[in-house]
């Protein structure tokens, strides 16, 4: 068990990594969190681990939503929200968080606004979100027009993470993790990297506890220093996700974030390679990398004029040129790299020809 503390002033609060979800009701009944509590999940996650949670923590209430990114909308909202009047929680009571990222973002915008804001608790059970989307207190859904076009940063009181809850996670979700945990390893940490090279694809589980406590130990860095994305500090964690948001959102039914972010990331290192700022090693072990936990990794049937209109909309993507954050070599990377569209154009469709 390891507790890592997120220094953010008043929004501090702690990270339990390699606690039991058993555990909660113990941790609650140690804290002031107000008398009632209210978990949030959704149909798959909550039939494995409600009861669980429930009997641990004895009296407490459920809202229950569908699985899926279409649920990150004001309708579901509005209809968590009318349950937690129906429920009478007040301010000083506490929602608790229990699924993927899809729950995290939900839930947590729900906290945020819901009497002007109330405690939330999140315990992520996909390995993206407890590495990933559960830290740094982005909360946000969706609109017609994109995605997480309407949020707030809203801190949770604090985060549990159970790695037994990743056993029973579908390896297809499971690898939306490992792209970010590649991308951790490439900005920061030349260890997570290697670890992931060294490993066979299914030995990722005994290696999970390392991988993702270097991950978070990574996040938390970054987001202590620049909680609010304001000072340029945490666009290091757009490292590929330019290229590959743009990638995602050309064709959101075909491309899993993972999937998107990983020919990001080989696409980025490409442009790096091209650019000089690294070997073509770089590249090359990002791809193989990529291959191996069975995420996309081929650029045929990509149409790079369309992804470059899609990355231009991008909400993060200021003027004419698009920045990247590019690697310099694994675990070092540059940020804010403006380059042109059509020297993007021209590099990327070159990748097209590339044997390996
Ligand atoms: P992400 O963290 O990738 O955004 P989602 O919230 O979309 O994840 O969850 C992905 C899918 O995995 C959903 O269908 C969800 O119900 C399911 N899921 C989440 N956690 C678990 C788990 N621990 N075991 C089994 N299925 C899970
Ligand atoms: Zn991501």
């Amino acid at each position: 068990m390891e507790k890592i503390k997120v220094n953010l002033g008043e929004n501090s609060h702690y990270i339990y990594i390699g606690r039991r979800i058993e555990e909660i009701g113990e941790i609650i009944r140690n804290g002031e969190f107000g008398e009632k509590f209210v978990i949030l999940s959704d149909f798959n996650v909550y039939s494995i681990y409600g009861e669980k949670i429930k009997k641990s923590i004895g009296n407490v209430r459920e809202i229950i939503i569908q699985p899926g990114e279409r649920q990150k909308n004001f309708k579901t909202v509005l209809r968590i929200i009318n349950k937690l009047a129906e429920f009478k929680i007040n301010r000083e009571d506490t929602v608790i968080n229990l699924g993927g990222g899809i729950i995290n973002d939900i839930g947590g915008f729900v906290s945020s606004i819901y009497k002007r804001g109330i405690n939330y608790i999140s315990i992520p059970t996909t390995l993206l979100a407890q590495v990933d989307a559960s830290i740094g207190g982005k909360t946000g859904i969706n609109l017609p027009f994109g995605k997480n076009l309407v949020g707030t940063f809203y801190q949770p009181t604090f985060i549990l993470i159970d790695f037994q809850t990743l056993l029973t996670l579908p390896y297809r979700e499971t690898k939306q993790g490992i792209a970010e945990i590649i991308k951790y390893g490439v900005i920061k940490n030349e260890k997570i990297f290697e670890k992931l090279e060294r490993i066979k694809k299914d030995e990722i589980n005994e290696n999970l506890e390392f991988l993702i406590k270097e991950s978070i130990k990574i996040k938390v860095d970054i987001v202590e220093k620049d909680e609010k994305e304001r000072k340029g500090i945490r666009e290091i964690l757009n490292f590929g996700h330019t290229l590959g948001h743009g990638i995602e959102i050309s064709d959101i039914k075909n491309f899993s974030h993972g999937d998107s972010v990983c020919l990001g990331m080989i696409g980025e290192s490409y442009i790096g390679y091209k650019k000089g700022l690294c070997s073509r090693e770089v590249y090359l072990r990002i791809k193989e990398l990529g291959k191996k936990f069975r995420l996309l990794n081929s650029f045929e049937k990509i149409n790079f004029e369309r992804i470059i209109d899609f990355m231009k909309h991008d909400k993060k993507i200021k003027k004419e040129k698009v920045r990247f954050v590019l690697p310099e070599r694994i675990g070092k990377v540059k940020i804010g790299v403006e380059i042109e569209d059509k020297e993007i154009l021209k590099i990327l469709k070159e990748i097209k020809n590339e044997k390996t």
